[in-house]
């Protein structure tokens, strides 16, 4: 489901931690791999057995092949419940086991509701109804599917018919209720407009409900991906003025999946929450709207002009309201439960069968989805594909591979989510790491993940050729980072061996394997070059994507050797290639991060007290448009950061004795021997898991991880240590201890863990 965006290539891999590089090479060196270099995990000989294949793979992806998967998989809307979501799942069922992989169907039963009622209309002060209609393009075969479309509406928005005045909340974060505040403008009682952006959507009527708003609108500004940004579809590849945005609101933060099933499997005979008590579902209704049904609601409204950043691209002055417009809003769902088909395809491993290497995209879209998930999907079947020819040549995996099309991610990763909540304790028992591709376009390789993949992938990338330059993908991403980064992102990037990772906070189907399970986990795309205005509409088809994005299918080539070649080095390992330098280097700019934002925060704070003892905020209000002061802030007192420092500490001295005793063992003759190699491998698979807590983050217990999870206020936004980060944020202040004592603890297990690996290796037995 995840949004493209604008620019991506550097940004996703670069990140904000400022800690000293440890790892620093001669700029000359770094990310020039050769075919001669032993890949992490292999020794010499089983080094270029496993290049010999790789380079295989690597000539066997078509383009034209994956131009063909996806005319056919998003030839007609393809949501949950739809007879071509059924369709397509058999279909890529019966071509995995065309290849040769042994394949299945798993279904699930979940609560997926569709739109049966949808009104907008202005009544006050002069009369207006939304239109709530995407229109037929001409030239554009699949945009007339109207029958087979689902409505544009936000899944799992409460029923409601209210009316009330309307008020513009900018992106309606939670900042942005600090500044309506300022102006004396309540929401309680009101209708809400806000714009799509900044955080994701679900966050939208979340926020305005805890402010006492009894409606949402929430529409897409044509300076965030319409005209403001490029010619329109059809003419040009962004948002037409009747173009909507489809999504869930469901609260994802609290649990993805399906809302009445949390944290187990949505099996048919699966105990369920009645619809009063599931959590995410939104507690006001709330409906998506195109800037053509915006335009006339925002032009109606009164009251003071909004701030310079609240301005979007519209030929109107934009003000606040509340009123004079007054909306009449009403949204009716069918609240059916609908089947899920996820296909699920094994090649079993011929060493250690019981680690699986598991890779994903979704199948389901929000209408035909060319893009969203088709230019993920196409790819992950032509790997597919060509793993089964090699099997055909002979090659077998050390560990089995796990091939799955999820269906239901985009009412809320509900596919991904179910399957993982039903196997979790095979998983936790046999996962190495979960690799996640959804949207793809044109440009520069980003990757997100877990840091102790960062190495692993970083050398993958050195090895994939980037169809536009003919530089390695890596090659162009390391450039790229120089020309757009910040001083130390330059440096970082000229002399730190590997490029940064950025960690993965939410958006697409790696969430239940990393932050409910602790499976370490890859997003990778390609991205940067594609700029485009059609996310979750009907004009995401085939006309749109063979126009306006990857429209030759060589970065859709590019994307299959990437992640082919990662699930075949992690399959083929005979040691896991996990890595934990990074991560402690990682873990440490993170620290720093937290020290910077509680120093930040308490400064703020501070200062703004000041000003109101100095009466800056009285002195300073325009009697002709006045703003009222805020309220005096809370000092956050001094933190005890020191457990973490510590664990860090631990965690460093551990990743160097691991490395050495790696080096030591490999040198020590061509071979680690056979049952070292398993004992070794039986602990490194829990490295990931080693960063959970059970008991979950405070007030959301689904999410387990203690380093990285979707923030409670940004929905796809990652936070870092997110429990004591959000105890800063959200002014905790008397939870932080506890928060920083788990992370601690975390740390300190990954450490324990680490020692017990090299131990092993030390023993050489
Ligand atoms: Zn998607």
């Amino acid at each position: 489901m995840r949004r493209p965006y604008a620019f991506l290539g550097p940004i996703a891999l670069s990140v904000s931690l400022v800690a000293a590089s440890p790892a620093v090479v001669p700029f000359a060196s770094a990310g020039t791999a050769t075919d001669s270099t032993v890949l992490r995990g292999f020794s010499p000989a089983a080094s270029r057995i496993e290049r010999n294949w790789e380079a295989k793979f690597v000539s066997m992806p078509v383009p034209d092949s994956i131009r063909g998967y996806m005319r056919l998989l998003s030839a007609r809307p393809h949501h949950v419940g739809s007879p071509a979501d059924h369709a397509n799942a058999e279909w890529l069922l019966a071509r995995f086991q065309s290849y040769g992989l042994d394949a299945h169907i798993e279904q699930f039963d979940v609560l997926f509701p569709t739109p049966k009622e949808r009104v907008v209309e202005l009544v006050a002060p002069t009369r207006f109804v939304a239109r709530l209609q995407e229109a037929t393009v001409p030239g554009d075969p699949t945009s007339s599917q109207h029958a087979e479309q689902l409505p544009s509406y936000n899944a799992y928005s409460a029923d409601g018919d209210v009316t009330a005045p309307l008020v513009y909340v900018n992106y309606g974060i939670p900042s942005d209720y600090e500044e309506l505040a300022r102006h004396g403008i309540d929401v309680k009682g009101a209708i809400v407009i806000a714009r799509y952006g900044q955080s994701w959507r679900g966050i939208k009527p979340k926020v305005a409900a805890e402010h006492g708003a009894i409606g949402c609108l929430i529409y897409s500004d044509p300076r965030d991906d319409g005209y403001a940004d490029g010619a329109v579809f059809p003419a040009g590849p962004m948002r037409p003025s009747d173009g909507v945005q489809r999504g869930s609101v469901a609260d994802m933060p609290t649990y993805p999946g399906d809302p009445l099933t949390p944290g187990v499997g949505a099996t048919a005979n699966a105990k369920r929450l009645s619809l009063a008590e599931a959590t995410t579902l939104t507690k006001i209704p709330v409906l998506p709207i195109s800037y053509g049904d915006a335009q006339p609601l925002l032009a109606a409204l009164g009251g003071p002009v909004v701030p310079g950043a609240w301005r979007g691209g519209l030929p109107i002055t934009y003000r606040f309201g509340p009123g004079p417009a007054r909306v009449h809003l009403r949204v009716q769902s069918d609240w059916s439960r609908h089947p899920l088909y996820d296909v699920i395809a094994t090649i079993p491993g011929a060493v250690e069968p019981d680690q699986w290497v598991i890779r994903g995209n979704h199948h389901d879209a929000w209408v035909n989805g060319a893009e969203d998930p088709i230019s993920g999907l196409s790819p992950e079947l032509e790997e597919a594909r060509a793993l089964g020819a090699l099997l055909k040549q002979g090659w077998r995996p050390r560990r089995t591979i796990i091939y799955a099309a999820w269906d239901g991610e985009e009412p809320g990763l509900l596919g991904s989510t179910e399957w993982v909540e039903t196997h979790a304790d095979e998983l936790r028992a046999k996962a190495v790491a979960y690799i996640n591709t959804d949207v793809s376009d044109r440009g520069y390789l980003g990757i997100s993940g877990s840091h102790i993949l960062e190495r692993f992938i970083n050398d993958v990338a050195r090895d994939i050729d980037d169809p536009e330059t003919h530089l390695t993908a890596w090659k162009r991403d390391q450039l790229a980072a120089i020309r757009n980064g910040s001083a130390d992102e330059r440096r970082d990037a000229r002399q730190r061996a590997d490029l940064h990772i950025d960690a993965l906070g939410s958006g697409s189907d790696y969430t239940p394997f990393l932050q409910h399970l602790g499976i370490a986990s890859l997003d990778l795309r390609y991205g940067g070059e594609t700029n485009g205005g059609i996310y979750h509409s009907i004009y995401d088809d085939f006309f749109w994507y063979t126009h306006f994005s990857d429209t030759s299918f060589a970065y859709g080539r590019a994307l299959a050797q990437t992640v082919g070649t990662a699930v075949m080095r992690l399959a083929d390992a005979e040691l896991i290639p996990y890595e934990y330098g990074n991560l402690a280097e990682t873990v440490h700019g993170y620290v720093d991060d937290l020290k910077h934002l509680a120093d930040g925060s308490a400064e703020a704070a501070r200062e703004r007290n000041a000003q109101l003892r100095e009466g800056v905020f009285a002195a300073t209000s325009d009697p002709r448009d006045p703003t009222i002061a805020p309220p005096r802030d809370t000092v956050p007192p001094h933190f005890n950061f020191a457990p973490l420092d510590n664990s860090v500490d631990a965690l460093s001295r551990s990743a160097d004795r691991f490395a050495a005793a790696l080096a030591k063992a490999w040198a020590r003759g061509d071979d680690i021997p056979a049952a070292t190699l398993l004992r070794v491998n039986a602990i490194l698979l829990r490295s990931e898991r080693s960063l959970t807590d059970a008991r979950g983050l405070p007030g959301r217990p689904w999410y387990v991880h203690q380093l990285y999870a979707p923030g409670y206020y940004t929905g796809y936004g990652v936070k870092t240590m997110p429990g004591v980060r959000e105890a800063i944020e959200q002014k905790k202040f008397a939870e932080l201890d506890d928060d920083v004592t788990r992370v601690a603890a975390a740390l300190h297990a990954e450490a324990a863990l680490i020692d017990q690996a090299s131990a092993e290796l030390e023993a050489g037995r």
